[in-house]
């Protein structure tokens, strides 16, 4: 049998049993039952939903030093064909959220036996991929009481090698907005389009109108994406469609880039409304507010990596992808950083591996991170 450490083992029990948003219930179980088995003498734990907040009392404290790590799995069927697959038929973690509780563990398992000066807080965050928990955690009672001075999360990055770490100073992360559009008109004969209101010709002039936005009202040196991925109208080939939905999403680089795009979205629709006689809705659901990097604390830990023997640091770009960590980082400064896991899938992929070597290495590093930051002046 191949011999593993004790947090890949960890890893391992996790992905066995992924659940979706607010439905943690079995992973809550299982880290609380982790964190109780630890010397209890500097531990404060507390449970918010199906999160867990921990704080590891310091021996003079100065400041708390918070890390996230988020905890639900996705609704794909997992087809790694692993001996420690899941167990939920359906339900993976894909996203890597496995990697970030065990490695989170690890670091809290040093620090239960050897404290620093600075106390530190563990958040084990639900609902990552949706319906979002980093926004309401941060409002909730105990985050105001144990409000931390900085705050820093992981996600692993399956394009890099193992020993990799990567991030950059200010936006690290898009501003994201789903998008909804239901645009109701009148049904009718085929034959007879003058007694109708055809949503589906509706629909395509929509899209196509949405794409002047990118084109026209985005600064050229700002960026912005708008993809609809899907629409849906009409019942059959000859039935005039009443309704048609598109189904979409929004990227931006700035918070500001964001709003000018959905106020253009707006006056679009409505002009789609009073041209093609129809009523429109727009639903924006879920909204990941951007990953903005504090640019002093991220030079910091990247000069800390650079000297640190165990990885190997990269500046890298922004990308368009969301985060809800960005609700955390909006109020709290802090920094986001990619591990590498080498895996040819990526992110939300049924395949996704990461190389679980990446674990162990990333607990030592951020041991070490932690005991200098935690024990500085500053
Ligand atoms: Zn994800
Ligand atoms: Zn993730």
């Amino acid at each position: 049998m191949e011999a593993i450490s004790r947090f890949v083992a960890i890893r391992r029990d996790l992905h066995q049993i992924p659940e979706l948003g607010f439905q943690e219930v079995k992973t809550q179980h299982y880290l609380l039952r982790y964190i109780q088995s630890l010397p209890q003498e500097r531990l404060q734990v507390r449970t918010w939903k199906t999160g867990i907040f921990v704080k590891v009392n310091g021996t003079s404290p100065r400041k708390t030093i918070g890390y996230r790590a988020d905890m639900d799995g996705l609704p794909i069927r997992e087809e790694t064909g692993l001996p420690y697959r899941s167990t939920h038929d359906g339900c993976m973690h894909a996203c890597g959220h496995d990697v970030h509780m065990s490695i989170a563990l690890g670091v809290l398992t040093h620090f239960a036996h050897h404290p620093i000066q600075d106390d530190l807080l563990f958040i084990f965050q639900p609902a990552e991929e949706g319906p979002g928990g980093a926004k309401p955690m941060i409002e909730s009672e105990i985050m105001q009481e144990w409000k931390p001075d900085m705050i820093l999360a992981l996600h692993i990055a399956p394009e890099y090698p193992v020993g990799t770490i990567a991030t950059k100073e200010g936006l690290l992360f898009a501003n994201t907005s789903e998008l909804f559009i239901d645009l109701k008109g009148k049904g009718g004969h085929a034959a007879f389009p003058h007694l109708a209101n055809d949503m589906v010709v509706a629909a395509c002039a929509l899209v196509t109108q949405l794409q002047s936005i990118v084109a026209r009202n985005v600064d050229p040196l700002d960026s912005a994406v708008i993809t609809i991925g899907k629409i849906t109208g009409g019942t059959v080939q000859n039935v005039i469609a009443e309704r048609a939905r598109l189904e979409g999403t929004i990227r931006t680089l700035s918070a500001a880039a964001m709003q000018k795009v959905k106020r253009r979205i707006e006056a679009i629709v409505h002009g789609v409304e009073v041209a093609y006689e129809c009523e429109a809705a727009i639903d924006y659901g879920a909204m990941y507010h951007q990953v903005y990097n504090d640019p002093e604390l991220t030079a910091e830990f990247m000069k800390f990596a650079a000297a640190h023997g165990g990885v190997n640091v990269i500046s890298c770009k922004e990308a368009m992808t969301g985060e809800d960590f960005g609700y955390m980082l909006a109020d709290i400064p802090g920094f986001m950083f990619w591990l590498g896991v080498e895996s040819p899938y990526g992110l939300h992929h049924a395949k996704l591996a990461p190389n679980e070597e990446a674990i162990d290495r990333a607990i030592a590093f951020l041991i070490d991170y932690f005991s200098w930051k935690g024990n500085s002046e500053v």
